[in-house]
């Protein structure tokens, strides 16, 4: 449900709806307009409430919210979320890319590509330091020491990192390092990981589980909403589908349509998506000609040591000629590539 106030309700007003919503045992949100104001009301609301709220001094209308998310929604929420993650904005109209290995290796190979990816122009650095792997056996990621690696890189680019945390226990250290917290797609509903990223205040990055409807995934985002925590960012990556030629179907339905119903911003992830780099640029152009606001790409100085998705990561060169046929598909589709990180952003340390 939401209380509409009208335009020019007073501040004491406003505030008067929020503690009378709290008194009747509900949380709330105020979600500020250009215009007007507007209390999500959050809870287990029930008809009559829109009468009691409604009569309140500088209410409008009290709404009822169809969809089973609430915050997420457009309903709520009209305006587009823009994640502010350093000297970048996400969902600000402008196309962000952000570039790296799957996982952390070397710092060498990690600082090689860093400074690869910032040279053709992508905002932000990924790689991963605790991997979630099919296969207990594979390599399952450098720990703390990849998170020292990543801050490192950034330290010297200037390029914020984004990273993966798989376990609530580790969201302190991993947020200590990282500018923006990745959930995978295996931990889509790990509930109580959504809570304590939630809590974290970092941006978060929900990435679309494997098997999830759109409508899941939009619940998952709400449980990281519901915290306060208003820095979220979703992540179309594929889903399983019965096709086996690609390692997954990269579903662009998705991105259109959270688009129309989410004012969070989307990202899309082709190198995971299709499993193939040589896929990757015309599917991550995909993504951008129908809405996303940015894209997630694996990259690598030599795909074939990597000790994780070498098969689906770009070279360096590969990147930047990605990066130049990105640039005119978002110009082509009135949302520009945000610009590329100067040499102001380069004295960051990690907190
Ligand atoms: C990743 O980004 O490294 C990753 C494991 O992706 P996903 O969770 O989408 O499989
Ligand atoms: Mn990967």
């Amino acid at each position: 449900m939401i209380v509409v106030m009208k335009t020019g309700a007073t501040e004491e007003q406003i505030l008067a709806v929020q503690k009378q919503v709290r008194q009747l045992g509900f949380k709330e949100q105020r979600i500020h307009g250009e215009e007007r104001n507007v209390i999500a009301v959050l809870g287990h609301v029930y008809p009559e409430l829109t009468d009691e709220l409604g009569v309140i001094d500088g209410v409008d209308a009290v709404v009822r919210i169809s969809k089973p998310f609430k915050l997420a929604s457009r309903e709520v929420n009209p305006y587009d979320t823009v994640v502010k993650v350093g000297p970048v904005e996400i969902g600000g109209g402008r196309v962000v890319v952000m570039g790296g290995p799957c996982s952390v290796d070397t710092e060498e190979n990690v600082l090689v590509t860093a400074k690869a990816v910032k040279e053709a122009g992508g905002h932000l650095l990924r790689g991963g330091a605790f991997k979630p792997r099919t296969s207990p056996y594979a390599f399952r990621g450098h720990g703390e020491k990849g998170l020292q690696i990543l801050a490192a890189a950034r330290d010297e680019t200037g390029l914020p990192v984004i990273t993966e945390v798989m376990d609530p226990r580790d969201v302190d250290l991993v947020a200590r390092y990282a500018d923006v917290l990745q959930i995978g797609a295996r931990n889509m509903q790990n509930f109580t990981l959504l809570d304590e990223v939630g809590r974290s205040g970092k941006p978060v990055m929900l990435k679309r589980g494997l098997n999830a409807t759109i409508e899941e995934w939009l619940l998952a985002a709400e449980y990281i909403l519901s915290h306060g925590n208003r820095d979220v960012i979703l992540c179309e990556r594929g889903i399983r589908t019965y096709e086996t030629a690609t390692r997954f179907t990269f579903d662009v339905n998705a991105i259109a349509l959270v688009k129309q119903l989410s004012h969070l911003p989307v990202i899309g992830d082709p190198s995971h998506a299709t499993g193939k780099w040589s896929l990757v640029e015309p599917v991550g152009l995909a993504a951008i000609a129908c809405g996303a606001d940015g894209l997630q790409i694996e990259v690598h100085p030599n795909p074939d040591q990597a000790l994780s998705d070498g098969a689906q990561s770009l070279t360096p060169e590969n990147f930047e000629k990605l990066m130049q046929k990105v640039a005119v598909v978002a110009e082509a589709v009135g949302r520009p590539l945000a610009p590329a990180i100067g040499a102001q952003g380069a004295a960051r340390k990690a907190s």
